[in-house]
């Protein structure tokens, strides 16, 4: 591509001496000219250039004026580059409204007024530079876009990693303990209970012992699934506590609705039956689940309240695993 920093302005007729003259009026117009003397000429070469303006004899040989500029909307790359007319017939003459039906910009009549042609082309390289400017600011914003577009998702995929615990997708540790902290705090404002879940896996070291810890993980993903499926009030958070430890917190729950989820989790893992024959319990994987409920007026620190989850949990596997425990005073 022969493309050139300046403004391209191509002039097209068919007399060397009509090009001669239009050069010299457009000489201190701070434009590059190209000159073509037959309609085919000027077509190949609005192949080469990017033009901000075609000055276009109407009268040529073979090809005439009007044809070529039909020619030149009939292509995408050439189709919006604005034309004058350079024609000899008077305007009276009927031929002017054809070159405006092909798409004809503006008519410039010989003999060129010097001042005439130049105030007109002056009006096109105008055009032609806010034209780039506009588009360059188009492309500008369009790459800004993208940008804040990746931004958004960097940031977001770090907000998940920042809040998701690796192997099983659900809450991590981190999050649960601030998740805690905001719901315990509105449970005052709120006047309603709070309720807490510890949930451990039954004989779990045995089981990662005998099956190998990419089982375990597995099994733990197993878990970590049906526990999310059995909780869904948007309030509600599911928590990979620690290892084979998950907790649940309960926004608005009461005890008696606490013990009721957690027995509802409880018979889904069972559901699951994942082979477990080192199990004392059961055949299968179980888990063992503690519950702590705090109402608005009780004075127990977060701390005490996980503590009375854990002594449940605690509880509820030595009277035998695979149960639920709620803490008693
Ligand atoms: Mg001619």
């Amino acid at each position: 591509m022969n493309q050139i920093d300046n403004i391209n302005i191509l002039i097209v007729d068919d007399r060397p001496e009509n090009l001669l003259v239009l050069e010299s009026v457009l000489e201190n117009m701070n434009c590059n000219i190209v000159k073509a003397l037959a309609g085919n000429q000027a077509l190949s070469l609005l192949l080469d250039y990017d033009f901000a303006l075609v000055l276009l004899d109407v009268q040529m040989p073979d090809m005439d004026g009007f044809e070529t500029a039909e020619l030149m909307r009939s292509s995408a790359r050439t189709r919006y580059i604005p034309v004058i007319f350079v024609t000899a017939i008077s305007k009276e003459q009927k031929c002017i409204f054809k070159g405006y039906e092909v798409g004809a910009v503006d008519y410039l009549f010989k003999p060129i007024e010097p001042v005439i042609l130049q105030s007109k082309v002056r009006v096109f390289i105008d055009l032609y530079n806010q034209k780039k400017i506009v588009e360059e600011q188009s492309e500008l914003l369009k790459l800004k876009v993208e940008e804040l577009l990746e931004l958004r998702e960097a940031n977001s995929r770090l907000e998940n990693l920042s809040i998701c615990d690796a192997l099983t997708g659900i809450s991590n540790r981190r999050h649960f303990d601030k998740y805690l902290e905001t719901t315990y705090k509105s449970r005052r404002r709120s006047g309603k209970p709070l309720s807490l879940i510890m949930a451990d896996i039954d004989y779990f070291k045995r089981y990662n012992d005998n099956y190998g810890h990419i089982k375990g993980d597995e099994s733990i993903i197993e878990v970590a699934k049906a526990m999310a499926s059995s909780v869904r009030r948007p309030t509600d958070l599911v928590t990979r506590y620690g290892g084979e430890e998950f907790a649940i917190v309960l926004a608005e729950t009461d005890k008696d609705g606490a013990i009721t989820v957690a027995e509802k989790v409880r018979k889904k893992i069972n559901e699951l039956a994942l082979r477990n024959e080192y199990s004392n319990v059961a055949p299968y994987i179980t888990i063992s689940l503690g519950v702590a409920t705090i109402l608005p007026s009780d004075d127990c620190s977060i701390e005490d309240f996980i503590n009375r989850a854990d002594k449940a949990l605690y509880k509820a596997k030595e009277s035998g695993r695979n149960n639920t425990i709620s803490y008693e005073e």
